[in-house]
């Protein structure tokens, strides 16, 4: 997608601090709400979860096992963390090519603003 932010950074086209895997991409969030906040994101342009096929189910997976395998990697499986996917207006969608925000680092109120 020409247009889409996340495409961009995925392709080197804008910068972003990023770590490859092999379909997914993670980067440092621009504007972090917490002391570690990392978007997981898939290679391929999804624009939101409405958008999800049964054919997506091992990818989606893998976002939230990577998520959890950073999060531990970072000392904060035990204390906690939060994983969150926001899906349209209503939610604060600002990027429409999907993406799971992991935070860490700070107690996390609930519920969510
Ligand atoms: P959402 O509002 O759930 O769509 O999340 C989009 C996230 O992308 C927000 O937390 C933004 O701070 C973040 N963001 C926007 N532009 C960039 C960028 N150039 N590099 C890294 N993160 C970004
Ligand atoms: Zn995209």
């Amino acid at each position: 997608m020409s247009d889409c932010l996340f495409c961009k950074i995925i392709a080197g086209d804008v910068p972003a601090t990023k770590v490859e895997h092999d379909d997914l991409v993670v980067i440092q969030d621009i504007n972090p709400q917490a002391p570690l906040h990392l978007l997981i994101i898939p290679r391929r342009h999804i624009s939101t979860l409405n958008d999800l096929t049964p054919e997506d189910d091992a990818l989606v997976g893998s976002m939230f096992r990577l998520a959890a395998s950073i999060a531990q990697k970072h000392q904060h499986g035990e204390r906690g963390y939060r994983t969150v996917f926001n899906t349209n207006r209503a939610a604060g969608q600002s990027v429409f090519h999907i993406h799971l925000h992991l935070l860490a680092g700070r107690d996390l109120t609930w519920p969510p603003g």
